[in-house]
């Protein structure tokens, strides 16, 4: 069963090695996280399922990640310090990637490195769970309405496997907030973001899957279809959402949102 979720941001500038006196400006993203990684811990999970815009963007399928051992680093971000590995839960990966392929494409990928979208929420959620499975997921380039499908199927699988199951949407808001922010200004963006916290807050799934798609391609986000999936994965469970934290220091939009899952 699903005994946690929650939606996360990405940003490099929260590795601490890669984000320095930048961190400070973080500070409330950082307690949310910290919050996030309590509540994460007591809620037991056998299982974690990170589900991270950039493992296969702009792919037409879905990916589900084979390696046995995932390791996780942020050299391509100069930080040569932080090393983590994961053990990966391939069983129930292959599970799942049985279970959707009626309904879309699906693959299933062999990286041994995890991309920092994944990365990012594993270094600040799993400080105390260092020995529990991982499951690595990446979204498509495909309708919203297939991530809400695959969402449920996962959940499905889950109830099968009897498994204790915390699910990790990972992703962004606009990138698009500020006049210097490094993907251009859109007038849009505000909007986009002060939308999805509203529909999310209450609780309009429905709102979100149908969600202005020209809004979407204004505000340049990544986080849309990986939220999608965690709520595919939740719509038919009680849970209370949260907003813990949301900032945008430098242009993007960092939402922490916690799903008590009741
Ligand atoms: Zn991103």
């Amino acid at each position: 069963m699903i005994t946690f979720a929650s939606f996360v941001p990405h940003s490099p500038i929260l590795i601490p090695e890669v984000g320095k006196e930048n961190l400070a400006k973080l500070k409330e993203t950082i307690e949310a996280y910290k919050d996030l990684e309590h509540a994460l811990y007591s809620s037991k999970p056998d299982l974690v399922i990170v589900i991270s815009p950039h493992t296969n963007k702009g792919a037409e399928f879905f990916t589900i990640n084979q390696q046995p051992k995932l390791k996780l680093n942020f050299k391509n971000f100069g930080d040569l310090v932080t090393k983590l590995e994961f053990d990966n839960d391939i069983g129930l990966g292959y599970q799942i990637k049985e279970s959707c392929e009626d309904y879309f494409p699906i693959m299933l990928t062999s990286n041994k490195e995890l991309d920092y979208g994944t990365g990012v929420p594993l270094l600040y959620l799993m400080e105390h769970l260092p020995n529990t499975k991982i499951i690595s997921i990446g979204y498509a380039d495909l309708p919203y309405q297939d991530h809400i499908k695959f969402g449920e199927l996962i959940r499905k699988q889950i109830n099968l496997a009897d498994k204790r199951v915390a699910i990790i949407a990972s992703g962004d808001l606009s990138h698009k907030l500020h006049k210097d922010s490094p993907a251009g200004y859109s007038d849009r963006a505000q909007e986009f973001d002060q939308t999805i916290i509203k529909l999310l807050n209450n609780n309009q799934i429905d709102d979100i899957i149908n969600i202005d798609k020209k809004l979407v391609s204004e505000a340049g986000e990544c986080g849309l279809r990986s939220l999608l999936i965690l709520l595919g994965a939740i719509k038919e469970m009680n849970y209370q959402p949260e907003k813990l934290s949301y900032q945008a220091p430098f242009g993007i939009g960092y939402l922490v949102e916690n799903f008590e899952i009741k």
